[in-house]
C-alpha cells in the first residue's frame, strides 16, 4: 500500500471510530491548580484569568471573545527544554523552534495507579519501567514515556491535586535512575498526570527534579498534568501534543491528544 493510500486509511479509521481520539488535557480555567512555590522565591505563575472582551454586547455586537493571563506552565502543559538551566543553550530548545515532528509520537503508559492510590510519595525506578517492557515490550527510540497514576481524578480540588503539608509535596513522580533509564531508551519525553513532571519529593534527589535536569539536558520534553491515562492501552497509540509556537517559550498549555486503535 502507498503511503499516500495508508494516510488516507487513516483517516477513515478515525471516521468509523476504528482510531478513537482521546482528549488528555484538563480544562484551562480560573480553576486550574497552579504551582506554588516557596516563598523565597516570589514570584509565582498568576491564577489563569479569562476576561470578556465582548459577548454581543456594546462592546462587539455581533461577536464574543475573551483576552486571557495565563503562564507557559498552566494545566495541562508542555515543557520545552528551555525551562530548565540544563537545556539551556538548545536553539531548537524552545516552543518555537522544536521540529514539529516531534509532537506527534507513539506514547508507552506506565500503569503506577494502585501504588500512587497507596502511597502518594510512590516513585518509579528504572527496575519498575524494566518490570513493565518485561511484560508489554521496549521502549522505543523517539516515544513518549507515560506514567498514569489516575492523580487526575484530583484535578478539581487544588488542595488534593498539589497534596502539600508541613513536610512539603506530595505526589508520585520517577527516580533519578527512572530518567536515567528512558533516556537511554532514546526516549523523547516523559510526561506524567502532576502538577508538574517531577515528584513531589524531587527537590532532594540529586541531581534535584530528574524529570527537568535529565529530559531537558538531554534536548527532550516533558508533559504534565495529563488527564484520562486510564483509557489508553499500555502500548501502540500515538500523542499528539504541540506547544504554543510562542516566540522563545519554555513551555505552553497544549490540548494532548491520543490515538487509540478500538477493536
Ligand atoms: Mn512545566
Amino acid at each position: 500500500m502507498s503511503t499516500e493510500k495508508r494516510l488516507m486509511r487513516v483517516a477513515e479509521m478515525l471516521l468509523s471510530g476504528a482510531i478513537e481520539v482521546v482528549d488528555l488535557s484538563a480544562p484551562l480555567g480560573p480553576q486550574t491548580p497552579i504551582l506554588t512555590l516557596p516563598p523565597e522565591l516570589a514570584v509565582d505563575t498568576p491564577k489563569i484569568e479569562i476576561h470578556t472582551i465582548s459577548e454581543y454586547d456594546k462592546n462587539g455586537p455581533f461577536w464574543a471573545w475573551n483576552w486571557l493571563k495565563l503562564g507557559e506552565h498552566s494545566g495541562t502543559h508542555f515543557d520545552a527544554p528551555h525551562h530548565w538551566i540544563t537545556g539551556k543553550d538548545f536553539a531548537d530548545g524552545y516552543t518555537d523552534t522544536i521540529p514539529v515532528k516531534n509532537f506527534v509520537a507513539p506514547a508507552n503508559v506506565i500503569d503506577c495507579s494502585a501504588e500512587a492510590t497507596a502511597n502518594a510519595d510512590f516513585l518509579l525506578t528504572a527496575d519498575g519501567v524494566k518490570t513493565w517492557e518485561a511484560k508489554h515490550g521496549p521502549i522505543g527510540r523517539g516515544e513518549w514515556v507515560l506514567m498514569r497514576t489516575d492523580w487526575d481524578r484530583r484535578n478539581g480540588s487544588v488542595e488534593a491535586f498539589l497534596n502539600t503539608d508541613a513536610s512539603g509535596p506530595h505526589s508520585p513522580g520517577p527516580t533519578v535512575d527512572c530518567i536515567e533509564y528512558i533516556l537511554s531508551r532514546e526516549a523523547i519525553g516523559w510526561g506524567t498526570q502532576c502538577i508538574g513532571t517531577d515528584a513531589g519529593a524531587a527537590s532532594g534527589m540529586n541531581p534535584p527534579f530528574p524529570a527537568h535536569n535529565l529530559m531537558h539536558k538531554a534536548n527532550r520534553y516533558g508533559l504534565a498534568s495529563l488527564c484520562n491515562l486510564d483509557r489508553l492501552p499500555p502500548k501502540g497509540v500515538i500523542l499528539i501534543a504541540a506547544p504554543l509556537k510562542i516566540v522563545r517559550g519554555t513551555g505552553s498549555p497544549v490540548r494532548a491528544l491520543a490515538l487509540v486503535p478500538r477493536s
